[in-house]
């Protein structure tokens, strides 16, 4: 007999899981399928593994630091397996709360891959369930290129399974998990090559972010070479070694991390079946209240394409349960001034237009304001980090519509400001508020 629920969401991840939950909270008969642990990329294979290990690389950067404080330090190494022992059993734990938190609103998990068999019918496993609602929530996975030996890389997921620090590094790429993953492991002292195809990093953010960080990346030490079109990849004994499109040779090393982009976890899914249709790159498109183009099969997350962040999956399944379940009326995440934090070495955090955005919209209607220093961390020693912020302001009210930060403190910094931004905040209300002091954050209310 087939099985029926109210709600049937596919996959077990930051998305789905909220509005699963937010669903229950309102009565609704859930459940939900996952084939992985529960808690999806963020919990096992993202923010959280991640972040810890950006702590870890952290702490070697304060180590670095603490003599300037009258430190004598000796640190005898650093041992790359048991933070990791550490950090799976912290992910693991978060696993079992993720199952309980289920287990007390009455949701129930299925465990297996789903797939469609109609618009209300999926399949796990041989066995079939239909539901009034089907939410698709199914995440993506990271791309590895088709060419030559790409299969002697490995991946964010492969970085994370990593059991021993690897010695030489060569990361491919230029977005967030490039940058990041590339500062975790200099920090931690691996040789460490970034390799990006065009002429920067982080291209999509305004264009002060990705100058400052390259000149940070290389200032401590890692090699960054641009416009490299990786063309094969061979092992030898010494090491892979990339081969470029124009000749150029990397390595050897003995890992290469594809930090290149993620794809949507739609292949199997048998998406067709319900008639449901996908972009030319299989994401799910949506309307702005997660609708696809079938009735009552809604998607969100990292499966749609959009601003691929855990707090926007969230933001999406929750006000989708209140629309749907909680009786508020149009309730849905709008896609704009989503803050962001990158965790290189220094963070970023960013929220809105950039300059050049910002400029193709308004014209000469912008005016921008900027600040660079050195924070007072730094003061006591001889490596000194930059900070730089950059606020953009349009119209006579200099309303504020962008605001960008890297530096120490960065990630920290932005939320609060985010907040201020979106409620429209224009720059007479940022120099009106009296600056914390001594903090980096100050700057920001003290640009003139
Ligand atoms: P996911 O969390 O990916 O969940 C999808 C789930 O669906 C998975 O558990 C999968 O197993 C399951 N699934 C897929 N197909 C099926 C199927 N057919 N049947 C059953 N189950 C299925 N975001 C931030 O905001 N901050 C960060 O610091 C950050 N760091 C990141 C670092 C890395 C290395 C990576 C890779 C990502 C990071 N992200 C970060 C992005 C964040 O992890 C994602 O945006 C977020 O997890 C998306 O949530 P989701 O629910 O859409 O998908
Ligand atoms: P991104 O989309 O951030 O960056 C990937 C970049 O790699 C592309 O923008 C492109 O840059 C470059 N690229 C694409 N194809 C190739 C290729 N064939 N060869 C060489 N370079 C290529 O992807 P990530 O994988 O870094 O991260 C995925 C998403 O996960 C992020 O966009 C973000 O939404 C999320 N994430 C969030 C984090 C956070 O919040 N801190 C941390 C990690 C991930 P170009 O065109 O300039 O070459």
């Amino acid at each position: 007999m087939t099985k029926h629920f109210d709600l049937l969401v596919i996959g077990g991840g930051s998305g789905g899981l909220a509005h699963a939950q937010r669903a229950a909270e309102y009565g609704v008969n859930a459940a939900v399928v996952e084939y992985a642990p529960l808690g999806g990329t963020c919990v096992n294979v993202g923010c959280v593994p991640k972040k810890v290990m950006w702590y870890a690389a952290h702490h070697a950067h304060q180590m670095h630091h603490a003599r300037d404080y009258g430190f004598e330090l000796r640190v005898d190494g650093h041992n790359w397996n048991a933070l990791k022992v550490r950090r799976d059993a912290y992910v693991k734990r978060l696993n079992g709360i993720y199952a309980s938190n289920l287990d007390k609103r009455d949701i129930t998990v299925i465990e297996g891959a789903a797939r469609f068999i109609d618009a209300g019918t999926v399949e796990v496993d041989g066995t079939r369930y239909q539901a009034d609602r089907i939410v698709i929530a199914t995440g993506g996975h990271p791309i590895v290129p088709e060419l030559p030996g790409a299969e002697h890389g490995i991946t964010s997921d492969g970085f994370f399974e990593l059991e021993e620090r690897p010695q030489r590094v060569l990361v491919a790429g230029s977005g967030y998990i490039a940058v990041e993953l590339a500062g975790v492991l200099n920090g931690l002292g691996s040789a460490t090559q970034v390799i990006v195809r065009k002429e920067g990093v982080l291209r999509s953010f305004d264009s002060m972010l990705s100058a400052e960080l390259m000149d940070a990346m290389r200032g401590s030490g890692i090699a960054l070479d641009t416009g490299v079109v990786p063309k094969s990849v061979d092992k030898t004994e010494e090491g892979l070694i990339l081969t470029a499109e124009d000749g150029r040779r990397f390595g050897p090393v003995d890992a290469l991390v594809w930090a290149i982009g993620r794809g949507p976890n739609t292949r199997s899914l048998q998406l067709d079946k319900a008639g449901i249709e996908t972009d030319r790159n299989g994401f799910v498109p949506t309307d702005e209240y997660q609708r696809t183009n079938v009735k009552n099969v809604y998607a969100l997350g990292d499966v749609t394409g959009r601003d691929a962040l855990t707090p926007v999956a969230i933001a999406a399944g929750r006000r989708l349960a209140d629309r749907v379940y909680g009786g508020m009326e149009g309730r849905h995440l709008e896609y704009r001034m989503i803050p962001t934090v990158v965790f290189s070495h220094p963070t970023i955090g960013t929220v809105g237009m950039t300059e050049a955005e910002a400029r193709a919209e308004y014209g000469d209607d912008v005016k921008v304001y900027s600040s660079g220093f050195t924070g007072m961390y730094y003061a006591l020693g001889d490596d000194k980090q930059r900070s730089v912020m950059k606020l953009i302001t349009t119209g006579t009210d200099e309303r504020v519509v962008g605001c960008h930060v890297i530096g120490e403190g960065a990630d920290e910094m932005m939320q609060g400001f985010a907040v201020a931004i979106r409620m429209g905040a224009t720059k007479t209300h940022f120099d009106d508020t009296v600056a914390i002091h001594p903090t980096s954050a100050e700057e920001l209310v003290t640009m003139r």
